[in-house]
């Protein structure tokens, strides 16, 4: 393939775990990786600079942090480590910012990819100031966003680690919600899951879900249902989240006869989907019925479109964790250096 300097090697669009540690890897084969890490807009519609892990307070079950690390503080080590092998960031002010102290405010804004022309090659990246960048592979992995109600309240308090999270497996754990009654909202397996993972922690465990039956599958559902620690708020919408700096419990509202009430609890988890970050792709990749972007071989990073590779949540409806994404973002660039070496790019 005739190399033209002008054509990066790689574009990885997204800053979450698979997308740094695919920078992380490429970075080190040489391939000096451009990297849109997206930016934040009105959280939590939009995809988040570091992913998910930005609204996570503690993490204490990704490997190598023996005393746990905050989701800021992880995902601002991944980005420096990335940067010190030669990862470019793409900003308003340039491709090379200083992330060396992340506690200083950042400068600039980092740029989030508006669209992307997989239709030739080289692939068309653009940037939302309608920068072009050409590319002769790229990885997308753009995460995918967990769903909230939208109340003021509750996102104040997720953000502020006031007790409110939208994910039992990361945050359930810890100290604050132990021994305390918390709450999950939902009625999907997510739902039934992460309250019955609650119960090995928390005093007890109310699911409150819309409708009076569980959309979980029937073995899940049963689980739940025969967990002594689990209580059903049946036809109960959450219409508000009370407490200053902490959860002290919700208002809720019958889907039913559209009486309200309030029920006291110290943690609440949301559990009612998620929504991957791929309509920018704009069905220029094979997308699954819920949105997920289809790899060819569940074992690879391969998409249906040649020299485009797939990491992280934006694949992955299952599993969901910062270890997990950074795996696959770990595939993702060993896929695409192969890749371009059997084309002859170096
Ligand atoms: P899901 O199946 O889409 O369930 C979402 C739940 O949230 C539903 O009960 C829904 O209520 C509720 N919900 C949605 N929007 C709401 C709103 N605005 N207010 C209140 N409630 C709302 O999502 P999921 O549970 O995350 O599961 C996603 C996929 O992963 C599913 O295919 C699931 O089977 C799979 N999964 C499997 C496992 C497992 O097998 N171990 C574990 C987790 C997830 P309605 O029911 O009324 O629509």
């Amino acid at each position: 393939m005739a190399q033209d300097k002008n054509v990066e090697k790689v574009i990885i669009v997204g800053s979450g775990p698979a997308g740094w540690t695919a920078a992380i890897y490429t970075a080190r084969a040489n391939l000096q990786p451009l990297v849109f890490a997206g930016r934040p807009k009105t959280v939590p519609t939009t995809i988040l600079p570091g992913g998910q892990l930005m609204m996570t307070t503690e993490v204490e079950n990704y490997p190598g942090f023996p005393h746990g690390v905050t989701g800021p503080v992880m995902m601002s080590y991944f980005e420096q480590q990335a940067v010190r092998f030669g990862t470019r960031i793409v900003t308003d002010k340039g491709l090379n910012p200083d992330v060396s102290n992340p506690d200083d405010g950042h400068s600039y804004a980092y740029q989030d990819c508006k669209r992307v022309d997989l239709s030739r090659k080289p692939f068309v990246v653009v940037g939302e100031d309608d920068k072009e960048y050409t590319a002769h592979t790229v990885i997308i992995a753009t995460g995918a966003t967990a769903n909230w109600l939208g109340l003021k309240n509750e996102m104040r308090l997720a953000q502020s680690g006031g007790g409110v999270s939208a994910c039992a497996v990361c945050d359930g754990a810890l100290p604050v919600f132990r021994d305390k009654v918390v709450g999950v909202v939902g009625g999907g397996d997510s739902a039934v899951e992460e309250a019955t993972y609650l119960t090995k922690f928390a005093a007890k465990v109310y699911m409150i879900h819309r409708r009076d039956q569980l959309r979980a599958s029937k073995i899940m559902a049963e689980r739940a249902k025969s967990n002594h620690k689990i209580e059903f708020l049946w036809n109960k919408g959450v219409v508000d989240v009370l407490g200053d700096n902490m959860i002290t419990g919700v208002k809720l509202k019958d889907t039913v006869t559209g009486k309200e009430s309030e029920q006291p609890l110290g943690g609440l988890f949301m559990a009612i989907g998620h929504t991957p970050a791929t309509a920018f792709l704009n069905g220029q990749l094979e997308l699954d019925a819920k949105k997920y972007i289809k790899l060819k071989d569940p074992y690879r990073s391969t998409t249906s479109v040649d020299g485009v590779f797939a990491a992280g949540d934006c694949v992955d409806s299952v599993y969901r964790q910062a270890v997990t994404a950074a795996g696959m973002g770990c595939k993702a660039a060993l896929d695409a250096e192969r890749w371009l070496a059997v084309q002859g790019v170096e």
